[in-house]
């Protein structure tokens, strides 16, 4: 199945690193901790950066005319040029990273809904938007994985976020090796990845990956890169998916009995309709695909597409239901 790669990831420091929020407490976060064990994570604090200290007076986004500013309501302080120039400054000192966790809601690390008043005293908030720490690092890399903690804990956007995560990370290593060769087995293991996140991107994809060999490999290399940044801005829809499967099925029906193959389409059904996530149907193929040794299928990072860790386990009936052989999930059938 998929190569191992170790994503780069930037990281809100108080989720689950360091006890550097306000109020000198850090916010324990199971997925950060199972993270931790597959990625390279960079932790970081804006506001302690600009020295802000913990535990510290906590600051609010504040409406002045057409401005945002960053005030520490205690003491009246306008950080907004420093958490700006942090952030600016940060983000230029960064290796090539592939993704970022920040900090949901935070004035700085917030990347959509952090509160904004309309003054210094008001209670309730007048707007949302990203924090200042948050809005350069949108600006700077719109294309890559980034999300806030209270998102991840949606298991589709959680599916979808390591998926972007692991295939970037792969493509940068890819990007390294600097060869056609590299560039052509990375289009060829994402081609089902590609199929279910978008036809369109995939077959320009393939047209760069034809032209490899006849011009400048890093200008290639650039576009490729922005189409499968743009391939892989939205989950997949359920429609090109099912699709997808049914493709990856024609490659074992044939070796399945006819009570198998029911049971596939049992599954697909459920999926189509909502009523199973999209990785009982991708561990059922991709039990298949092992057991009937489909190297073609068994390249495909599709069918994994990040560790199985960070994977939430199916529930136990259903795995037993579709005969999964997976060691996270019992055998028997619960009582
Ligand atoms: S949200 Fe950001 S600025 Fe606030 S404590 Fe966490 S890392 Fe620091």
């Amino acid at each position: 199945m998929s190569e191992a790669v170790q994503p780069i990831v930037v990281v809100s420091r108080c989720l689950d690193l360091e006890a550097c929020r306000y109020n000198g407490q850090v916010i324990p976060n199971a997925f950060i901790r199972r993270l931790a064990a597959h990625v390279t994570l960079i932790p970081v604090c804006p506001e302690v950066e600009i020295g802000l200290g913990v535990p510290r007076e906590p600051i609010r986004l504040v409406r002045q005319g057409d401005d945002v500013r960053a005030i520490q309501a205690a003491t009246g302080r306008d950080v907004t040029e420093r958490l700006v120039g942090f952030a600016e400054r940060f983000v230029k000192t960064l290796p090539e990273v592939d993704g970022f966790v920040l900090k949901s809601r935070s004035p700085s690390c917030g990347i959509r809904d952090a509160k904004v008043f309309s003054s210094v005293e008001s209670e309730a908030a007048c707007g949302r938007q990203a924090g200042l720490f948050a809005e350069v690092v949108g600006r700077r890399f719109p294309g890559l994985a980034i999300e806030d903690e209270g998102r991840l804990n949606d298991a589709a956007i959680r599916e979808h976020f390591l998926t972007k995560l692991f295939t970037f990370a792969r493509f940068r290593q890819a990007a390294k090796a600097n060869s056609v060769a590299a560039l052509v087995h990375f289009h060829a293991t994402h081609k089902f990845l590609l199929m279910a996140q978008s036809q369109r991107a995939g077959r320009a994809m393939g047209q760069l990956v034809a032209q490899a060999a006849h011009r400048p490999l890093s200008e290639v290399i650039a576009e490729y890169r922005q189409h499968l940044q743009w391939a892989l801005q939205r989950t997949a829809r359920r429609t090109a998916l099912v699709n997808v499967f049914q493709h990856g099925f024609g490659y074992v029906s044939k070796y399945l009995t006819a009570r198998e193959k029911a049971l596939f389409q049992q599954t697909l059904e459920k999926y189509r309709r909502a009523q199973l996530p999209a990785s009982a149907v991708l561990l059922l193929l991709r039990a298949w695909i092992v057991r009937f040794d489909i190297g073609y299928l068994l390249a495909q990072t599709l069918f994994e597409p990040y560790p199985d860790d960070l994977r939430e386990p199916l529930d136990p009936r259903m795995a037993w239901e579709l005969g999964l052989p997976l060691a996270r999930n019992r055998r028997r059938a619960p009582a």
